[in-house]
C-alpha cells in the first residue's frame, strides 16, 4: 500500500509555504489509514496535533491533502511557490487513484 501511496506523492510537485503560513494545518484534514499510521496518530484541536511552534513535526510523512494543495490549478494558493502546477486533469486523476487506495484499504479490512 505504501508503495503505492509513494507512486501518488511522486506526481505532486515540490512546494513550499510562504513566509511560514501553516493556514492549511488549521482545518481538518483528511487522509487514509497507512497515512495515520505513519504519521503517528492524529488528533484535532483547532490545529493538526502535528503542528508545533508552527511548523509540521511529520513533514515527511504528512498526508496527501497537505502536499498537494497550492500545488494545482484548481487548489491555487497565493502563498505556496510549487515547481510548477498540475493541471485539472492530472489532479482528478491523482484524487481518483488516491480514493481507489483508500477504497482498497477498506476492502482489506484496514479501517
Ligand atoms: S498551502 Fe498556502 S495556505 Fe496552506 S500552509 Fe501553504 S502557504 Fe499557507
Ligand atoms: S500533517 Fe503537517 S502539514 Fe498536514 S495538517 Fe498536520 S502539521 Fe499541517
Amino acid at each position: 500500500m505504501y508503495d503505492k501511496l509513494k507512486e501518488i506523492y511522486a506526481k505532486i510537485p515540490q512546494s513550499k509555504c510562504e513566509n511560514g503560513c501553516f493556514e492549511c494545518c488549521k482545518n481538518l484534514i483528511q487522509f487514509s489509514e497507512e497515512e495515520k499510521s505513519r504519521m503517528g496518530g492524529y488528533e484535532y484541536n483547532g490545529v493538526c496535533s502535528h503542528l508545533v511552534d508552527g511548523k509540521c513535526t511529520v513533514y515527511d510523512s504528512r498526508p496527501l491533502v497537505c502536499r498537494i494543495f497550492g500545488t494545482s490549478e484548481i487548489l491555487r494558493c497565493d502563498g505556496c511557490e510549487p515547481e510548477g502546477f498540475l493541471g485539472k486533469e492530472e489532479t482528478l486523476e491523482i484524487m481518483k487513484e488516491y480514493a481507489q487506495l483508500r477504497k482498497n484499504e477498506e476492502a482489506s479490512g484496514n479501517k
